[in-house]
């Protein structure tokens, strides 16, 4: 089921994502969703706050990004990253690392509006996969890009936080005016 991205401006966003103990058939069927709504947005990844839920969860998905590579690393050896899309992680752990590196960013929760970010370029991670297994891998390149936004995310931290004032600056005006049209929609909800 394709669920309601919910966009900048919703109190959701700022909230810290609680642990999950335990994989129930309510998580799967989550998992299941977010999957499919990231792919009908045609997004690189899908934190739980964007579908309104404060979980320690997100779903990536970097395959069709030929333009921007990454690379996926299991105790020191190189994997095929196709194999491990959609990339599944519970109660993610990172450890961002490397160089900093610019690039663009954007995010299903603000529509339309892309800026350069700077971050480490390489990440290390922990997290639970769909069944509950612990999986620990290295990365770079877009993926790490994305594990970064995501972590984030289940933190209530959005991307707007890491810009250069300058950018965020440039775009408060579209900012302001996602907001205002998001409270608006939530001040209609009974
Ligand atoms: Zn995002």
């Amino acid at each position: 089921m394709i669920l309601p991205v919910v966009k900048y401006g919703h109190p959701v966003l700022r909230k810290k994502g609680a642990r999950i103990e335990a994989i129930t058939p309510e998580v799967k069927a989550l998992i299941a969703d977010m999957i499919e709504t990231m792919h009908d947005a045609l997004g690189v990844g899908l934190a739980a706050q964007q579908i309104g839920q404060a979980l320690q969860l997100t779903v990536l998905d970097v395959r069709e990004v030929k333009d921007r590579p990454s690379t996926m690393t299991v105790a020191g050896k190189l994997v095929d990253l196709a194999a491990h899309m959609p990339l599944v992680l519970i109660n993610p752990e990172i450890k961002p690392t490397g160089a900093p590196d610019t690039g663009p960013e954007g995010c299903l929760s603000f529509p339309e509006i892309y800026a350069d970010i700077t971050r480490p370029s390489e990440t290390e991670v922990t997290a639970l996969d769909a069944e509950g297994r612990t999986i620990r891998f290295h990365c770079d390149g877009l993926l790490s890009r994305a594990v970064q936004h995501e972590v984030d995310h289940l933190n209530g931290i959005l991307f707007i936080d890491r810009m250069e004032k300058a950018t965020k600056e440039e775009l408060k005006p579209e900012l302001a005016d996602l907001q205002a049209a998001t409270k608006a929609v939530l001040a209609k909800k009974p």
